[in-house]
């Protein structure tokens, strides 16, 4: 039995491997603010980047919008950014799962009902250090801080260098709670659990749907992406030019994309340099970025 598994492992794996990388591309994941969307851009998702999205959905990709955002705050900006693709997953608040079905977004129960009870669980074992942590916090910054329904403690501070200092601060904290991670984009930051995170979740995704790493492409800008840009998960990793440097230096010593253009414009860039065949086909890419097309 573990032997034909093992086989069968093996037979799955030189498919893949001879397999040209356009038709690799199967599990498309992109965090949104700052990497798919950019509030202040005229679309905020690049036209040409929406067309390629729906080009790689018609030859069997899915694609994944893999945000910090919930559910209403998502929708709202997809309304008003006009999109004409429809993502076929979506990763909420770094950590919930819904499908897209008949036209609305559906929890995956069975994914998001054990998430919900070790959350809650976790962040009754920490309701007693609140007030100390709140404290120390206001003691040294001027910071926002507020309970959600995803976290017990959520802070926005007013900029990136408290965040840096409060960011410490909290990861130290973690140490003594088993299980517990901090989750940071930018100035904001919440509390979690750390077996769920925009990486484990496509994990699960690609289970389902029965992909391999090798299959999957991740792209993100910020910290709260960094569980996903990993190879573990996807093995086509992608930064645009706003990205941190954390997350280039994550994307570029796992020998991803650096996308020399900001935005959905990076995220553009870098589908096409998979789809021309990643670091092989580097040549061709670099030669005519402009020439990759798909067309069904
Ligand atoms: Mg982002």
């Amino acid at each position: 039995m573990l032997a034909g598994s093992a086989f069968a492992l093996g037979r799955t794996r030189a498919t893949i491997d001879s397999q040209p990388m356009h038709a690799l591309l199967k599990l498309i994941s992109t965090d949104f603010d700052g990497t798919l969307f950019a509030e202040f851009e005229d679309p905020p998702i690049p036209l040409e980047l929406q067309e390629l999205l729906g080009a790689l959905q018609r030859r069997g990709a899915k694609w994944v919008v893999n945000t910090g955002r919930d559910l209403s705050s998502l929708m709202e900006a997809l309304a008003r950014a006009n999109i004409s693709v429809e993502p076929d997953y979506l990763v909420l608040v770094e950590r919930e799962i819904h499908c897209h079905r008949d036209s609305r977004y559906v929890g995956l129960e069975e994914w998001n009902g054990p998430c919900h009870r070790l959350h809650t669980e976790l962040f009754e074992r920490v309701r007693g250090d609140l007030p100390r942590l709140a404290e120390w916090i206001q003691a040294r910054f001027h910071a926002t801080l507020y309970e959600d329904a995803y976290s017990p403690l959520c802070l926005i501070a007013r900029s990136n260098g408290d965040m840096d200092a409060i960011h410490q601060h909290l990861e130290e904290y973690c140490r003594t709670v088993p299980r517990l991670s901090v989750v940071r984009n930018d100035v904001y930051a919440r509390f979690s659990h750390d077996a769920y995170n925009k990486g484990t979740a496509l994990g699960e995704i690609a289970r389902r749907l029965g992909l391999h790493p090798r299959q999957a492409f991740a792209v993100g800008d910020h910290l709260n992406d960094l569980p996903m840009l990993s190879r573990e998960h996807a093995e086509s990793l992608a930064a645009p030019a706003n990205a941190v440097p954390a997350v280039r230096d994550a994307v570029r010593r796992q020998g991803g994309y650096l996308s020399p253009r900001s935005h959905g414009r990076g995220v553009t860039d870098a589908i096409k340099y998979y789809l021309a065949g990643g670091p092989a086909g580097e040549l061709n890419f670099n030669n005519d970025p402009g020439r990759m097309r798909l067309h069904n």
